[in-house]
């Protein structure tokens, strides 16, 4: 979802009410988690998943990409 479709958008603010991230890309996903931590990542991000399953201990499912 990107955050102009969101209920917790606002428009005149032009930003995440909930104090959230939404990055577009990987990279820039990685490196705001790297940065702000994983908590501020956005739960409709569409990296998110992969994010979480790259952090996962060894010996439990990590992404193949
Ligand atoms: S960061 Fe997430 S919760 Fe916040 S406005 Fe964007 S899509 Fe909605």
């Amino acid at each position: 979802m990107t955050c102009r479709d969101c209920p917790r958008y606002d428009m005149d603010a032009e930003r995440c009410r909930d104090g959230k991230v939404n990055p577009l890309e990987w990279e820039t996903a990685v490196s705001v988690s790297q940065v702000l931590g994983l908590r501020s990542i956005c739960s409709f991000n569409r990296h998110r998943e992969r994010l979480i399953a790259a952090r996962a201990p060894l010996g439990r499912a990590r992404p193949t990409r």
